[in-house]
Formats: C-alpha cells, structure tokens, sequence
C-alpha cells in the first residue's frame, strides 16, 4: 500500500563539534556536526520519521559532508560540547606557544665583586683587589680564573665610572637614595 506524501519538514539536531581535516581547506578545521532529519507527513499516517542523516560542515569554508550511520560510532568520541571546544581551542594556543629557554642568570657586576649595591667606591676597590688576587691567571686557575677576571675587570670598570654605575643601576632597577636620605643620616 502506497501512501502519498502531504508534506515534509526538516529538523536539524546540533550534535556537537569536533575537530577534522576539512577535504576543502586542506588543513584541520572545527566542524559542526548536526543530524537532520527529514519528517514526511503521510496521509492518513500520523508524522513519521523516515530519513535521518548526520552531517558535519566545515565552520571555515562552510563545505558540508554527509556521514554515513556505519561510521557514526567512531565519530561519537570525537565530538565535544561548545565549552568543551572553547577549551581544546585555548589549550591548544597555549600548547603552541614557544617555550622560552630557560636563562641562565647572569650574576649581577655587584655580585661578581662580592659587594652590596650600596657600596662605597672605596669598598668597590679593595673588594676588586682581594678578588683579582684570588683569580689572577698567573696563579696558574686555568681558563676558568681567566674568564673570572674578566668578569672583575668588567665589574670594576663599570662600577668605578660613577656615569656608567649610574646607567647599570638604572638598568637593574636598583634605586639608590641620595646620601642626604640615607637612613643612619635621618
Ligand atoms: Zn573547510
């Protein structure tokens, strides 16, 4: 018995998202997936169902691919929520985002020198010579005592030259108060 069709309405369900390879953008795409279903009125027969399909469209290139109900069961892992999707979107971005090398910290020329940022140039000096007593390559240190009186002299150049101490402070954030507000003259 053949019943003729009175009318039809389609009916999409949102199903959810995943992510896929788009055949259309070549590259790896957020797809809505939905399920539609196309309802027939019949006569006589109250509405009825007859065809249902899942579909996944590409939210880029908008290009929509039909999936067939045989591969609907590997599809159903796949998929995630809106919130979900939000999240895999910002762990992703944040999964890319190159990790900064770790750096090595560089001791500060106060620290090569042993002496406090607050220092007086006299203290700067003695510290200067007792340290490049120490390290001085004659006393056969290697190339390690080499570099490390390169690093004294670097140090003392700098933090003897009042200008140049200055610019290095300001570059470290080291703050000196002028003499008059030091602390022990208050
Ligand atoms: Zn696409």
């Amino acid at each position: 018995m053949i019943f003729p069709i009175i009318g039809a309405k389609d009916y999409i369900d949102q199903r959810g998202f995943m992510i896929h390879a788009c055949p259309t953008c070549k590259r790896e795409r957020t797809f809505a997936v939905y399920s539609t279903r196309r309802k027939l009125t019949l006569y006589l027969i109250p509405t009825v169902g007859v065809r249902s399909q899942y579909v996944m469209e590409c939210m880029s290139c908008h290009g929509r691919w039909g999936i067939a109900e045989s591969q609907w069961e590997d599809v159903k892992p796949l998929l995630m929520s809106q919130e979900q999707l939000s999240r895999w979107i910002v762990e992703r971005e944040r999964a890319a985002q190159p990790i900064a090398p770790p750096r090595r910290m560089q001791p500060t020329l106060y620290q090569v020198l042993q002496v406090d940022p607050s220092a007086d140039p006299e203290i700067i000096d003695v510290a200067y010579r007792r340290l490049a007593m120490k390290h001085h390559p004659d006393r056969g240190g290697g190339p390690e005592a080499q570099e490390r009186m390169r690093q004294l002299n670097a140090a003392r150049d700098v933090l003897r030259d009042p200008a140049r101490r200055a610019a290095y402070d300001r570059s470290m954030g080291i703050v000196r108060l002028p003499d008059a507000m030091r602390p022990e003259e208050v």
